[in-house]
């Protein structure tokens, strides 16, 4: 049996009591039944998205035309939809036209894979008209009905399968992979912040190694060229056993993805995926700075967290410590001195941030103000600002206010 949280069994009585048929549907009933604790409890109905509005307090109309209302409880949105059947999916996300329909098996037959295609209440116990728990149980990802007339109707579903196979380990069904390679093209119709979801996903999951899937498939041939040439050719067991390393995080998956690149390909891709600002800058500057070797000394360290940031060197160091590791598994062989380095490094980091280290220059025992009660003015100020900061990076000793002034005369 599935343990359905009493949110959610709360709003599968009401409408029960309302004579409505009402189950937990999909991701929830296939992590529930492999153990995984589900993200979200997604709820499919009989009844039709005004008369589930109709029994619950609060609702949100997000998906009303495709039969979804999210139904809030507390804090906790449930998303209600009503049974239906899809037309085509021309953008890739939402089907064109829905149809409402008053059969739980017309709404289980819309869904993508047998392991998404199960439904649950406590009087019916489970529904599985497509032996997912059969592919559940034999960890098989498999189209329900043809694969390949699945992928016609929305392209995005070639990533989806491989992105589940990565999530919960699984294999994909043979027909299933095959329809992947035939229609690996028609992914160019689906827009690059959906493909991003899915890779993001894939790379987060505990087989990053996975994405190798997209390039067998093809998929990466037609969307992301970058990805595609690392994977295909001798860079590929490097690419897979560094993500197999890499930390948890994406900037670190994705900097463990595009590592064996050249860091402006790997930006112009990452531009093209249409990832965050924040993402972008930080994966390309850890792809760039990988083999920079910092020296083992506090002013060094120092100038470092003022160069590249607080928050970012602790990435590249952890990012160095995957590709050192990876290499090791690769070669068989240690490598001590580079693992030591890496944590020389950290350990100096640690205690600059402990200490409060001056660096930046509003940690400077001096401002652009003071400077300019004694008379100084324009770009002067912040070159001035810029010198001292250096200074004081060099030796901390220096960052006392009267020893700054009494420099002056001797900066540039
Ligand atoms: P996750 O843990 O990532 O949320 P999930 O299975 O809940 O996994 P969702 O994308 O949240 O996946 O979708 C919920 C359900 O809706 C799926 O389990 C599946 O039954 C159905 N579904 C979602 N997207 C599609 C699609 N593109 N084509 C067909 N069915 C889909
Ligand atoms: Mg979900």
């Amino acid at each position: 049996t599935i343990n359905i949280p009493t949110d959610a069994q709360e709003i599968l009585s009401t409408l029960e009591a309302d004579g409505r048929q009402a189950y937990v549907v999909g991701g929830c009933v296939r992590d529930s039944l492999i153990g995984r604790t589900p993200g979200d409890w997604d709820i499919t109905t009989s009844a039709l998205p005004m008369q589930v509005k109709q029994l619950f307090r609060r609702t949100v109309d997000t998906g009303i035309k495709h039969g979804t209302v999210t139904v809030m409880m507390g804090d906790t949105g449930y998303e209600v939809t009503t049974y239906r059947i899809d037309g085509n999916y021309a953008d890739g996300r939402h089907p064109d036209s829905v149809e409402f329909s008053a059969n739980l098996r017309d709404d289980l037959k819309r869904r993508d894979f047998t392991i998404n295609a199960m439904a649950y209440n406590n009087s019916d116990g489970l529904v599985d008209e497509f032996n997912g728990i059969g592919d559940l149980q034999a960890g098989i990802v498999r189209c329900v009905g043809d694969a390949r007339e699945r992928f016609t109707e929305d392209a995005l579903r070639m990533m989806r399968a491989i992105r589940f196979s990565a999530q919960l380990g699984f294999i994909i069904d043979e027909d299933t992979y095959s329809a992947i390679g035939a229609m690996a093209d028609t992914i160019s119709k689906v827009s690059m912040e959906r493909i991003h979801d899915e890779l993001g996903k894939i790379l987060m999951s505990d087989h990053p190694d996975y994405v190798k899937r997209l390039c067998d498939t093809r998929l990466t041939q037609y969307v992301l060229p970058v990805m595609d040439s690392i994977l295909t050719d001798r860079r590929c067991n490097s690419t897979l056993t560094l993500l197999m390393h890499a930390g948890n995080s994406p900037y670190l998956r994705y900097a463990a993805l595009y590592n064996a690149a050249d860091a402006d390909n790997a930006n112009a891709e990452l531009k093209a995926l249409k990832l965050d600002n924040n993402t972008i800058n930080t994966v390309t500057k850890i792809v760039r700075l990988s083999k920079t070797s910092i020296d083992e000394t506090e002013p060094a360290v120092r100038e470092a967290i003022h160069m590249y940031g607080r928050d970012f060197l602790p990435l590249l160091m952890r990012h160095q410590t995957s590709v050192i590791a990876a290499k090791e598994e690769t070669t068989g062989i240690m490598m001590t001195a580079a693992r030591k380095h890496v944590e020389v490094i950290n350990r100096l980091y640690e205690e600059i941030i402990k200490r409060g280290d001056c660096i930046s220059i509003k940690d400077l025992d001096i401002s652009g103000s003071d400077l300019m009660e004694l008379g100084m003015s324009g770009p002067r100020i912040g070159e001035t600002l810029n010198s001292m900061l250096h200074i004081v990076m060099e030796n901390p000793k220096l960052n006392d206010k009267e020893t700054l002034i009494a420099m002056l005369g001797t900066l540039e």
